[in-house]
Protein backbone atom coordinates (compact mmCIF):
# COMPACT_ATOMS: atom_id res chain seq x y z
CA UNK A 1 0.00 0.00 0.00
CA UNK A 2 1.35 3.31 -0.57
CA UNK A 3 2.27 6.06 1.69
CA UNK A 4 -0.67 8.49 2.66
CA UNK A 5 0.12 11.89 1.50
CA UNK A 6 -1.37 15.44 2.55
CA UNK A 7 -0.52 18.42 0.41
CA UNK A 8 -1.71 21.66 1.67
CA UNK A 9 -2.27 24.24 -1.22
CA UNK A 10 -2.03 28.12 0.25
CA UNK A 11 -2.96 29.38 -3.10
CA UNK A 12 -2.67 32.72 -3.43
CA UNK A 13 -2.81 33.48 0.26
CA UNK A 14 -0.72 34.72 3.33
CA UNK A 15 1.09 37.84 5.05
CA UNK A 16 4.17 37.50 6.60
CA UNK A 17 2.92 37.17 9.96
CA UNK A 18 0.32 34.79 9.04
CA UNK A 19 2.77 32.69 6.82
CA UNK A 20 4.77 32.94 10.46
CA UNK A 21 2.25 31.82 12.68
CA UNK A 22 0.73 29.54 10.45
CA UNK A 23 4.60 27.60 10.23
CA UNK A 24 5.37 27.99 14.46
CA UNK A 25 1.63 25.68 14.52
CA UNK A 26 2.57 23.26 12.15
CA UNK A 27 5.80 22.53 13.93
CA UNK A 28 4.44 22.69 17.22
CA UNK A 29 2.04 20.03 16.04
CA UNK A 30 4.05 17.89 14.25
CA UNK A 31 4.37 15.31 16.97
CA UNK A 32 0.72 14.68 15.99
CA UNK A 33 1.52 12.34 13.27
CA UNK A 34 4.01 10.01 12.45
CA UNK A 35 6.15 11.04 9.15
CA UNK A 36 6.77 7.36 8.86
CA UNK A 37 2.62 7.03 7.91
CA UNK A 38 2.40 10.09 5.93
CA UNK A 39 4.25 12.55 3.79
CA UNK A 40 3.33 16.25 4.41
CA UNK A 41 3.99 18.99 1.74
CA UNK A 42 2.84 22.91 1.85
CA UNK A 43 2.82 24.76 -0.63
CA UNK A 44 2.81 28.65 -0.12
CA UNK A 45 2.97 31.45 -2.84
CA UNK A 46 6.34 31.46 -4.95
CA UNK A 47 7.27 35.07 -2.68
CA UNK A 48 6.44 32.91 0.50
CA UNK A 49 8.88 29.92 -0.44
CA UNK A 50 11.82 30.80 1.09
CA UNK A 51 10.32 31.73 4.72
CA UNK A 52 8.33 28.69 4.61
CA UNK A 53 11.64 26.81 3.90
CA UNK A 54 13.28 28.82 6.45
CA UNK A 55 10.78 28.17 9.41
CA UNK A 56 9.44 24.40 8.58
CA UNK A 57 11.71 21.68 8.81
CA UNK A 58 11.68 18.01 8.67
CA UNK A 59 9.07 16.29 8.48
CA UNK A 60 7.57 19.00 6.48
CA UNK A 61 8.62 19.64 2.46
CA UNK A 62 7.96 22.81 0.61
CA UNK A 63 6.23 23.02 -2.51
CA UNK A 64 5.80 25.30 -5.22
CA UNK A 65 2.63 25.67 -6.84
CA UNK A 66 3.73 26.21 -10.23
CA UNK A 67 6.78 26.13 -12.35
CA UNK A 68 7.87 27.40 -15.59
CA UNK A 69 7.75 25.04 -18.65
CA UNK A 70 11.63 26.03 -19.74
CA UNK A 71 14.80 26.55 -18.14
CA UNK A 72 16.91 29.53 -16.52
CA UNK A 73 16.73 32.35 -19.00
CA UNK A 74 15.28 35.59 -20.67
CA UNK A 75 11.72 34.65 -19.28
CA UNK A 76 10.51 37.69 -17.06
CA UNK A 77 8.69 36.99 -14.11
CA UNK A 78 8.72 33.03 -14.02
CA UNK A 79 10.22 30.83 -11.98
CA UNK A 80 12.26 27.89 -13.51
CA UNK A 81 12.52 24.31 -11.69
CA UNK A 82 16.41 24.29 -11.33
CA UNK A 83 16.03 27.87 -8.98
CA UNK A 84 13.25 25.99 -7.12
CA UNK A 85 15.25 23.35 -6.63
CA UNK A 86 18.86 25.12 -5.70
CA UNK A 87 16.04 26.99 -2.68
CA UNK A 88 15.60 23.61 -1.29
CA UNK A 89 12.08 23.56 -2.94
CA UNK A 90 11.70 19.42 -3.55
CA UNK A 91 8.12 19.85 -4.80
CA UNK A 92 5.75 21.70 -7.38
CA UNK A 93 1.98 21.32 -7.86
CA UNK A 94 1.45 21.89 -11.66
CA UNK A 95 -2.10 21.78 -13.89
CA UNK A 96 -4.03 22.82 -10.71
CA UNK A 97 -7.40 23.56 -12.33
CA UNK A 98 -7.12 27.80 -11.35
CA UNK A 99 -4.47 27.42 -13.45
CA UNK A 100 -6.14 25.91 -16.38
CA UNK A 101 -8.95 27.97 -15.73
CA UNK A 102 -7.36 31.35 -15.44
CA UNK A 103 -3.98 31.00 -16.97
CA UNK A 104 -5.02 28.89 -20.11
CA UNK A 105 -2.93 26.00 -19.07
CA UNK A 106 -3.77 22.93 -21.20
CA UNK A 107 -2.99 19.44 -21.02
CA UNK A 108 -0.09 19.79 -23.22
CA UNK A 109 1.49 22.85 -21.28
CA UNK A 110 0.77 20.74 -17.98
CA UNK A 111 2.60 17.16 -19.21
CA UNK A 112 5.55 19.49 -20.18
CA UNK A 113 6.37 21.39 -16.92
CA UNK A 114 5.73 18.17 -15.09
CA UNK A 115 8.08 16.59 -17.27
CA UNK A 116 10.47 19.81 -17.10
CA UNK A 117 10.34 20.07 -13.09
CA UNK A 118 11.02 16.25 -13.16
CA UNK A 119 14.11 16.70 -14.85
CA UNK A 120 15.39 19.28 -12.50
CA UNK A 121 15.02 16.91 -10.33
CA UNK A 122 11.74 17.89 -8.12
CA UNK A 123 8.90 15.92 -7.29
CA UNK A 124 5.77 16.51 -8.72
CA UNK A 125 2.06 16.56 -8.13
CA UNK A 126 0.34 17.14 -11.37
CA UNK A 127 -3.67 17.55 -11.03
CA UNK A 128 -6.65 17.03 -13.10
CA UNK A 129 -10.26 16.89 -12.67
CA UNK A 130 -13.30 17.81 -14.55
CA UNK A 131 -15.78 20.67 -14.36
CA UNK A 132 -19.27 20.08 -13.62
CA UNK A 133 -20.73 21.01 -16.80
CA UNK A 134 -18.29 18.42 -18.38
CA UNK A 135 -19.36 15.95 -15.15
CA UNK A 136 -22.93 16.33 -16.22
CA UNK A 137 -22.86 16.07 -19.87
CA UNK A 138 -21.61 12.80 -19.49
CA UNK A 139 -17.37 13.37 -20.13
CA UNK A 140 -16.15 12.68 -17.11
CA UNK A 141 -13.73 10.07 -18.28
CA UNK A 142 -12.84 11.19 -21.61
CA UNK A 143 -11.33 14.57 -20.11
CA UNK A 144 -9.74 12.47 -17.45
CA UNK A 145 -8.51 10.29 -19.75
CA UNK A 146 -7.08 13.26 -21.74
CA UNK A 147 -5.51 14.82 -19.07
CA UNK A 148 -4.07 11.34 -18.46
CA UNK A 149 -2.77 11.10 -22.05
CA UNK A 150 -0.87 14.06 -21.89
CA UNK A 151 1.17 13.29 -18.75
CA UNK A 152 1.40 9.68 -19.61
CA UNK A 153 3.22 11.23 -23.13
CA UNK A 154 5.72 13.54 -21.30
CA UNK A 155 6.41 11.77 -17.83
CA UNK A 156 8.66 8.52 -17.55
CA UNK A 157 10.05 8.20 -14.24
CA UNK A 158 6.73 7.75 -12.26
CA UNK A 159 8.24 7.17 -8.76
CA UNK A 160 8.34 11.02 -8.23
CA UNK A 161 4.59 11.99 -8.92
CA UNK A 162 1.63 11.83 -7.03
CA UNK A 163 -1.17 12.76 -9.11
CA UNK A 164 -3.91 15.19 -7.82
CA UNK A 165 -7.98 14.47 -8.69
CA UNK A 166 -9.71 17.06 -7.83
CA UNK A 167 -13.07 17.73 -9.59
CA UNK A 168 -13.41 21.67 -10.21
CA UNK A 169 -16.69 21.74 -8.91
CA UNK A 170 -15.48 20.36 -5.23
CA UNK A 171 -12.68 23.42 -4.99
CA UNK A 172 -13.64 26.08 -2.84
CA UNK A 173 -17.37 25.38 -2.79
CA UNK A 174 -18.03 23.12 0.41
CA UNK A 175 -19.30 20.75 -2.42
CA UNK A 176 -17.00 17.69 -1.48
CA UNK A 177 -17.58 14.69 -3.36
CA UNK A 178 -19.10 11.69 -1.66
CA UNK A 179 -16.35 8.83 -0.69
CA UNK A 180 -18.53 7.06 -3.05
CA UNK A 181 -17.92 9.69 -6.10
CA UNK A 182 -14.05 9.85 -5.17
CA UNK A 183 -13.54 6.31 -5.15
CA UNK A 184 -15.24 6.08 -8.23
CA UNK A 185 -12.74 8.10 -10.23
CA UNK A 186 -9.76 7.17 -8.06
CA UNK A 187 -10.63 3.35 -9.23
CA UNK A 188 -11.14 4.42 -12.93
CA UNK A 189 -7.67 6.44 -12.67
CA UNK A 190 -6.45 3.25 -11.35
CA UNK A 191 -7.23 1.16 -14.06
CA UNK A 192 -6.13 3.82 -16.31
CA UNK A 193 -3.13 3.94 -15.18
CA UNK A 194 -2.57 0.21 -15.19
CA UNK A 195 -3.04 -0.29 -18.63
CA UNK A 196 -0.81 2.79 -19.62
CA UNK A 197 1.85 2.10 -17.35
CA UNK A 198 1.55 -1.06 -16.20
CA UNK A 199 0.18 -3.06 -12.57
CA UNK A 200 3.64 -2.20 -10.61
CA UNK A 201 3.81 1.23 -11.33
CA UNK A 202 0.11 2.29 -10.99
CA UNK A 203 -0.18 0.05 -7.63
CA UNK A 204 2.52 2.33 -6.05
CA UNK A 205 1.73 6.03 -7.77
CA UNK A 206 -0.29 7.54 -5.11
CA UNK A 207 -3.56 9.27 -6.31
CA UNK A 208 -5.01 11.88 -4.36
CA UNK A 209 -8.50 14.13 -3.87
CA UNK A 210 -8.48 17.74 -3.22
CA UNK A 211 -12.07 19.36 -3.12
CA UNK A 212 -13.70 21.21 0.22
CA UNK A 213 -11.43 18.39 2.02
CA UNK A 214 -12.10 19.21 5.73
CA UNK A 215 -11.30 18.03 9.08
CA UNK A 216 -14.63 16.89 9.61
CA UNK A 217 -15.23 14.90 5.83
CA UNK A 218 -11.52 13.55 5.46
CA UNK A 219 -11.79 10.24 7.54
CA UNK A 220 -14.54 8.92 5.75
CA UNK A 221 -12.69 9.72 2.70
CA UNK A 222 -9.52 8.27 3.70
CA UNK A 223 -10.85 5.08 3.89
CA UNK A 224 -11.83 4.58 0.32
CA UNK A 225 -9.47 2.08 -1.09
CA UNK A 226 -8.06 3.86 -4.14
CA UNK A 227 -7.45 7.20 -1.87
CA UNK A 228 -4.09 7.61 -0.94
CA UNK A 229 -4.36 11.25 0.48
CA UNK A 230 -5.77 14.73 0.00
CA UNK A 231 -4.64 18.32 -1.97
CA UNK A 232 -6.40 20.21 0.70
CA UNK A 233 -7.27 23.95 -0.01
CA UNK A 234 -8.84 26.24 2.33
CA UNK A 235 -8.58 23.63 5.60
CA UNK A 236 -4.49 24.06 4.95
CA UNK A 237 -4.49 28.05 6.14
CA UNK A 238 -6.04 26.50 9.48
CA UNK A 239 -3.12 24.28 11.31
CA UNK A 240 -5.62 22.56 13.57
CA UNK A 241 -7.79 21.47 10.42
CA UNK A 242 -4.67 20.59 8.54
CA UNK A 243 -3.26 18.41 11.22
CA UNK A 244 -6.40 16.56 11.55
CA UNK A 245 -6.67 15.81 8.05
CA UNK A 246 -2.77 14.67 8.28
CA UNK A 247 -3.41 12.17 10.56
CA UNK A 248 -6.79 10.91 8.89
CA UNK A 249 -5.77 7.82 7.78
CA UNK A 250 -4.78 6.14 10.53
P1 LIG B 1 -10.34 23.62 -1.31
O1 LIG B 1 -9.84 22.61 -0.31
O2 LIG B 1 -10.32 25.03 -0.78
O3 LIG B 1 -11.63 23.22 -1.92
O4 LIG B 1 -9.26 23.63 -2.50
C1 LIG B 1 -8.86 22.43 -3.04
C2 LIG B 1 -7.71 22.69 -3.94
O5 LIG B 1 -7.85 23.27 -5.00
C3 LIG B 1 -6.38 22.23 -3.51
O6 LIG B 1 -5.45 22.35 -4.53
Amino acid sequence: DAKFFVGGNWKANGTVSMVDQLCKDLTAGAKQFDPKNVDVVVAPTAVHLQQVKGALGAPYEVSAQDVWIKGPGAYTGEVPAEILKDMGITWTLTGHSERRAYCGETNEVVGQKTARALEADLNVIPCIGETLDQRNSGQLFEVLTAQVQALVDNIQDWSRIVVAYEPVWAIGTGVVATPEQAQEVHAFLRKLFTEKLGPQTASTLRIIYGGSVSDSNCKDLATQPDIDGFLVGGASLKSGAFLTIVGSHS
